[in-house]
């Protein structure tokens, strides 16, 4: 079985030393607290860097655990965008040539997202050929950037760079919208995340993203957050109201239909809808490895949807792979 998984987090060693060394004036820091390391970013809960976190030996372990051949490298929540744009610029590179050099190391079992200062669209622009020149798969978003969410006319080079160049662009969310009430019981991760990658979903629509770029192709992490459930209610007001039908030229859900779909719901009837909704050939897998909200069980929840051999192909790595433009090699079907 060739299962691929679009969706984890790590720290190369470059990133952190530089969040060690200059990170202070921007409020973010690296400190040891009860013999652990504790990895500290503007509005973002501080995260303990565990070796799966940290180390290429212990996350291919992890992943032998989880039999998953092969996996898409990506940073996490807040990115580089609560830095200085300077600093965000360094941040990014040291990030993307870390994971560059794993994936080199590791070129069946590893590729890389890359991760752009956002704050300064040129930089970003420039960041963003330089790491897909030298070989990673794809890039790997917010939903907003400095309060503006993605859809902003200041993001338009982003969305055309990517169209352009075929480069898969994977949306995590950054909860941003609601942040007042959503400061107590993790509410930031397990209500504002899913409702935040709604609001950039359907603003890309509504924008007219997904229309001036049909070739487009983007992967909403955690199944899409609620899109999915909002489906026929935003059709709905397509059918009621005028304004909503005058922004695009088709039904809301057509357009939802076009987005990729990570598996990580932590509910066997929310992957039920997705699947329903969207069909297996655009859901691909994703663990959200090594946070302590990762699926402990993406391959036995795959597993239950009881699916055809050839849909669990596509879901477990086929369209993954198509995706990030990574070949099966003969390696990785011995392993
Ligand atoms: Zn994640």
């Amino acid at each position: 079985m060739d299962a691929v998984d679009v969706h984890s987090h790590f720290f190369p060693d470059e990133f952190v030393r530089l969040i060690r060394s200059h990170g202070a004036p921007a409020g973010a820091s690296v400190d040891r607290r009860d013999g652990v390391e504790w990895l500290t970013l503007p509005g973002h809960p501080p995260v303990p860097l565990t070796p799966q976190f940290t180390t290429v030996a212990s996350r291919r372990a992890r992943l032998q655990e989880l039999g998953i051949a092969a996996q898409a490298l990506s940073l996490s929540p807040p990115m580089v965008h609560w830095a200085p744009a300077e600093l965000g610029v360094q941040l990014a590179r040291a990030f993307n040539d870390g994971i560059l050099e794993i994936q080199a190391s590791f070129p069946d079992q590893f590729v890389g997202l890359a991760t752009l200062p956002l704050q300064d669209i040129d930089a970003a622009l420039r960041e963003m050929d330089r790491a897909v020149d030298l070989g990673m798969r794809g890039i790997y978003v917010a939903t907003a950037v400095g309060g503006r969410y993605l859809d902003a006319p200041q993001f338009a080079p982003l969305w055309e760079a990517a169209a352009s160049r075929s480069t898969p662009v994977f949306i995590h969310p950054q909860n941003h919208i609601g942040r007042e009430v959503m400061d107590r019981w993790h509410l930031f991760n397990t209500v504002g995340f899913p409702v935040e990658t709604a609001v950039l979903a359907t603003r890309l629509i509504f924008s007219g993203t997904l229309d001036r770029h049909p070739s487009l192709r983007i992967v909403l992490a955690h199944g899409g957050g609620v899109l999915p459930v909002l489906a026929g209610r935003l059709d709905h007001a397509y059918r009621q109201r005028a304004e909503v039908r005058d922004a695009i030229a088709a039904p809301p859900s057509t357009y939802i239909k076009r987005f990729y779909f990570d598996t990580v719901t932590h509910h066997d009837l929310a992957l039920r809808l997705l699947l329903d909704l969207v069909g297996p050939q655009q859901i691909v897998l994703g663990t959200d490895t090594p946070y302590d909200m990762a699926d402990p069980e993406p391959l036995a929840r795959i597993r239950r949807l009881g699916l055809a051999p050839p849909a669990a192909a596509a879901l477990l790595g086929e369209s993954a792979r198509k995706l990030l433009h990574w070949e099966v090699t003969h390696a990785t079907r011995e392993g």
